[in-house]
């Protein structure tokens, strides 16, 4: 039989439970297939088996997930590609739920949806990934340098800090004391050591033993606990301007972001990934078309990270999951991404999840639900969509963790969609947008006109902006959002002006409408558009973004005065500091605050002396 518990181990004690997924030469299992539709098998016989219990089916030993129980049969989502799975053959019980390796090793790694290391695999069986492979998810024979952090006979409960390891370079592994243990430090251990290995022993009120090493599991459906929600207040920098400025997301906070193809939603990714000051990246590439997928594993370990120089990968995760991967462990892919994330948070670390594409997940959703028979929803999406798809972005959040020492970590979820057609009122868009608070609505025709990041200032919004008020006027200033409100109220003035002048013609607008186009043309041009490509532009720092909105507001309110004082259009567009603003953005951070002054001057000398000139 397997090794399964028989007090079944919920999460409470699941961090210290030893998995045996094998079933051993000569062991019978359980149960027994009776039906194989695609990815959902059926079984009878399995008596001990509980929901989201994982299991191994076949003579493969597939993996799979019971998704349901009725009258005696077992309905099971497998993992892995089902051809030639027949009725008959056998399927066992782990008695365990699906759950991933948490320690040190995550950093650089590449995983598939359910956690399987695939350059390993790819090593032990080539470019296909052969069923029922088995590698761990950490490696069991690397030693990790381990410097304690506390002392013999000390006080320690949950969540305090036991250790460090310099994973790699760019990230310090914390290992944490586990969720149900407190205790007195009996011994604790420095040096080279392997992760199964014990770091400490904690011996407990009533004087047990516990050995804990460096390696944690945690079933991905359970989101890992903390002692409490704070609301987000800061924001995720991102250096991209129309998102910081325009519709930033708070760390902790969760953003939507639908791509169209060719619309530039890789390149956000990339930058996002790049530059936003997350200290932790999990990329989560779930059932892309396989080619996209191709491009980011072969992309992301060549990225290097601008601010330490050191690569991208030191302090990313990837979890690969293409289209040709069986549908159902996209879903897997998506939760054993956040719960990666959780344990970083739980560090007390900023990290931020991006994950490409959930509309992917959705269709396995929409997949699996056909084959279970289940009543359909909206567009054959089952019912239950709008919850699942809640309660992954619920993970998000900025937290207080555990442990006596005071240490706040978020979680930021950017989810990419994938809308056909750029539809935005389809289900998964709709269900996403009503739990996400920043929408960054990328647009073909943006994309087209070559305008990038291809984000319309039109349709998208943050809900942060009053949270993160506080942050903006003492980082940058009171005038910031007040600025951030005008070019914003500019730009929509836009849209309703260009609708005028499509049907009457320019020569309907008075002079001062006029300069607002131009001005709505400088916030696009020279503000919004940004080019991820160019070694200056690619990246803002909010302070630049602040005092390049300034001068165009302040060139804006310049030649409104001097329209009034009766100057002509024509030698206000000529100016030559129209073209110096619009250049201003190559100009590097370190020379940034002495080009502003100067072109502030040029700007005011002109409304001083409005007829000088001319
Ligand atoms: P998608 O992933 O949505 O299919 P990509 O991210 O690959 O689209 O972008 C398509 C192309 O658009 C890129 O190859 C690049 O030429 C251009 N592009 C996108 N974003 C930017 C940007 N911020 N700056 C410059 N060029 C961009």
């Amino acid at each position: 039989m397997l090794k399964t518990r028989p007090d079944r181990p919920g999460p409470a004690n699941i961090e210290e439970t030893v998995i045996q997924l094998e079933m051993r030469e000569g062991e019978q299992a359980a149960g027994v297939i009776v039906k194989v539709n695609g990815p959902v098998v059926t079984a009878e016989g399995l008596p001990g088996a509980h929901m989201y219990d994982v299991v191994r089916v076949g003579e493969g030993h597939l993996v799979g997930e019971v998704i349901g129980l009725e009258r005696g049969r077992a309905v099971i989502q497998v993992y892995e590609e089902t051809g030639g799975v027949a009725p008959g053959e056998p399927v066992a019980t782990t008695g365990l739920p699906l759950s991933v390796e948490l320690g040190p090793g995550l950093m650089g790694a590449i995983y598939d949806g359910i956690q399987r290391p695939l350059d390993l695999i790819r090593a032990q069986v080539g470019d296909f990934i052969v069923r029922g492979v088995e590698e761990p998810a950490l490696d069991r024979e690397k030693t990790w340098e381990f410097m304690p952090r506390t002392e013999v006979s000390a006080r320690v409960g949950p969540g305090d800090v036991l250790g460090v390891i310099q994973e790699t370079e760019a990230v310090e592994h914390r290992i944490l004391v586990p969720q149900d243990i407190s205790g007195r430090v009996g011994e604790i251990r420095s040096g080279a050591l392997r992760i199964e290995e014990t770091v400490a022993v904690i011996e407990g009120e009533g004087g047990e033993r516990r050995e804990i090493g460096m390696m944690r599991r945690w079933p991905v459906r359970a989101g890992r606990p903390y002692a409490r929600k704070v609301p987000p207040a800061v924001p995720l920098i991102s250096g991209q301007r129309v998102i910081d400025t325009f519709f930033p997301v708070a760390k902790g906070g969760t953003a939507c972001i639908p791509g169209p193809f060719g619309s530039g939603k890789t390149v956000v990714q990339h930058q996002l990934s790049k530059w936003s000051d997350a200290e932790i990246i999990v990329y989560v590439g779930c059932g892309e078309r396989g080619n996209e997928m191709t491009d980011v594993l072969k992309e992301f370990p060549h990225l290097t990270d601008p601010r330490t120089g050191l690569p991208l990968m030191q302090r990313t995760v990837l979890i690969a999951n293409t289209s040709n991967m069986p549908v159902a462990a996209r879903e897997a892919s998506v939760y054993t991404g956040i719960t990666i994330a959780e344990y970083y948070r739980d560090m007390g670390y900023d990290v931020a999840l991006m994950a490409d594409s959930t509309s992917r997940w959705a269709e396995a959703m929409r997949e699996i639900s056909g084959r279970l028979e289940e009543m359909p929803g909206e567009e054959g999406y089952p019912a239950y969509l709008g919850t699942r798809v809640a309660s992954f972005y619920e993970r998000a959040g900025r937290v207080q963790c555990l442990g006596t020492e005071a240490r706040e970590g978020t979680i930021t979820v950017i989810g990419a969609v994938s809308p056909p057609g750029g539809d935005l009122s389809e289900p998964v868009v709709q269900n996403t947008l009503r739990t996400v608070s920043v929408f960054w609505s990328l647009e073909a025709n943006l994309a087209y006109q070559r305008h990038f990041p291809a984000i319309s200032w039109l349709r998208s919004y943050s809900l942060y902006l009053e949270q993160l008020g506080d942050y903006f006027s003492e980082e940058i200033g009171e005038g910031f959002l007040v600025d951030r409100g005008r070019a914003m109220e500019i730009l929509q003035k836009e849209d309703e002006l260009q609708e005028i002048v499509r049907l009457i013609g320019i020569d309907a607008l008075s002079q001062e409408e006029w300069l607002l186009l131009q001005t709505a043309r400088s916030l696009r041009e020279d503000f919004l558009h940004q080019n991820a490509f160019d070694d200056v532009d690619t990246y803002s720092s909010l302070g630049k973004q602040a005092l390049m909105l300034r001068l165009i507001l302040l060139a804006h309110d310049s030649s409104l005065k001097r329209l009034e004082a009766g100057e002509p259009m024509e030698r206000l567009m000529d100016d030559p500091v129209r073209e110096r603003i619009a250049r201003v953005k190559y100009v590097p951070e370190e020379e940034f605050a002495e080009a502003y002054k100067a072109i502030a001057e040029e700007i005011l000398r002109g409304t001083d002396q409005p007829a000088a000139g001319g």
